[in-house]
């Protein structure tokens, strides 16, 4: 089983705009176009601007954000009650009610732009079958309510009726969140990256950045493959990619392998659900393929430090997980035993030490930016960050930055 090319790519809309020759000169240039890019740039000529957008791919979205699953999941990577152990209340607070107001602004922002049938509502389930995450979850539903967030802890016949299928009995119970949103991804991005288009930002797809430096008297130098452009300020939107240009975050930043299968159509709904702390995790498309996801504890070095190929937008497919996965699905739902597996796909993460991405100024500098490195869980931020990086950009506070995200803090 092997497919280049994920669900989203395959059924997503063209990119028909073409690409825009390279200026000498641009106010703000943005790096890569995948969701945070494309958004950047959108938020960019909110504001009045006109951004240049560069892009290595013919087209946004052909990198991770048009390979993921589509999830916009609230919270950070760690779950709240562990997420205020980590960072302390009013820390996790700030980067939960972050992805909060994410969902509220992909909702605005999408039925501002005509792209409103890209986004389908959804539930979220974190389901249990060790105590000692059942005991993280009951203690996450809990710090969420006494923190005003909808959430509760679903014994089993309560999971089994907010999945609406069965379950097997080695499920201790989930954590249920109502009010997600999903994605179809390309559809979405590629529409955020025409409202960019329309409001002004130009996409100069088909062209790769080698290297960004300090221009004499101020301002960026950006080398291409198509020439050169001097620019105001740069923002590194570069994803796995980004130490190409900022050799200082190939410590920082590691690439991981993330792989996905998808079935044929089934006639039912399922939240997006996660397991084994979401080592295996699972979601649905709008046609209603079911998608699975994770597994990277069963491959050596859980799939951390994958080799990407030069030029490429995934590491290399591994047939043997897809099939892991494939024959995971039906063992935790009954209902999608001999429903076909149609297609499969790898993507790449970039993931940080500490699971926090990289947003904001890259230090001691002036007018450069680094928008990255979102560790498998860029959706829920694909508007707040944005939004907020284009305000700190423009000079404002950006204040809806969570401190933890600071570029700085691994200088
Ligand atoms: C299998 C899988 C499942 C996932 N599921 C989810 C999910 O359900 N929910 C979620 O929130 N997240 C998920 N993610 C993570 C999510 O996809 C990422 O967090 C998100 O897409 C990151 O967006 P980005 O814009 O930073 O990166 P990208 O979309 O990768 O964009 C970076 C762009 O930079 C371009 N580029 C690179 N180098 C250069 C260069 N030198 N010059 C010019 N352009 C260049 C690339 O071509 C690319 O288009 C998943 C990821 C994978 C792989």
């Amino acid at each position: 089983m092997s497919s280049p090319d994920s669900y989203w790519l395959a059924t997503g809309p063209a990119w028909t705009r073409p690409a825009a020759a390279l200026p000498a000169r641009a106010g703000v240039c943005v790096l890569g176009a995948g969701v945070m890019g494309a958004t950047l740039a959108y938020w960019l000529t909110r504001a009045g601007h006109r951004p240049l957008v560069i892009e290595r791919n013919t087209a946004p979205a052909m990198g991770s954000s048009g390979r993921n699953a589509g999830r916009l999941i609230q919270g950070g990577n760690a779950q709240h009650a562990l997420a205020v152990e980590k960072y302390g209340h009013a820390e996790a607070l700030a980067i939960y009610r972050a992805t909060l107001t994410n969902r509220d602004l992909v909702r605005e922002v999408a039925a501002r732009e005509g792209i409103a049938a890209t986004r389908f509502p959804t539930a979220k389930l974190d389901l249990a079958v060790e105590e000692d995450e059942a005991l993280e979850l009951k203690r996450t539903a809990e710090a969420l309510r006494a923190d005003g967030i909808p959430a509760e802890w679903l014994d089993l016949p309560g999971s089994r009726a907010a999945f609406g299928t069965d379950l097997p009995d080695t499920v201790l119970g989930g954590l249920y969140r109502p009010d997600q949103d999903s994605v179809h991804s390309v559809g979405y991005v590629r529409g955020m990256a025409e409202a960019a288009a329309r409001g002004g930002a130009e996409f100069a797809c088909g062209v790769t950045v080698a290297s960004v430096a300090p221009a004499a008297g101020g301002g960026w130098l950006v080398a291409t493959d198509a020439g050169q452009v001097h620019a105001e300020q740069v923002v590194v939107a570069l994803n796995v990619w980004t130490p190409h240009l900022l050799p200082e975050l190939a410590e920082v930043i590691t690439p991981v392998r993330g792989q996905l299968v998808q079935t044929a159509p089934v006639d039912f709904r399922i939240p997006q659900w996660g397991l084994d702390r979401g080592l295996l995790y699972g979601g649905q498309t709008p046609d209603g393929s079911l998608l699975i996801g994770g597994l990277r504890n069963t491959v050596p070095g859980r799939d951390e430090g994958i080799e990407v190929p030069a030029g490429s937008n995934t590491p290399a497919f591994a047939p043997d997980l897809a099939d892991r996965l494939a024959m995971a699905l039906p063992a935790l739902l009954p209902e999608a035993a001999g429903v076909p597996v149609v297609r499969a796909w790898s993507g790449v993460m970039a993931f940080t030490p500490d699971r926090c991405p990289l947003v904001g100024a890259w230090p001691g500098t002036e007018g450069l930016w680094v928008l990255a490195a979102f560790n498998g869980h860029g959706m829920p931020y694909s508007q707040v960050m944005p939004e907020q990086l284009a305000e700190r950009i423009l000079g404002g506070r950006g204040a809806g930055i969570p401190a933890a995200f600071d570029p700085a803090r691994f200088h």
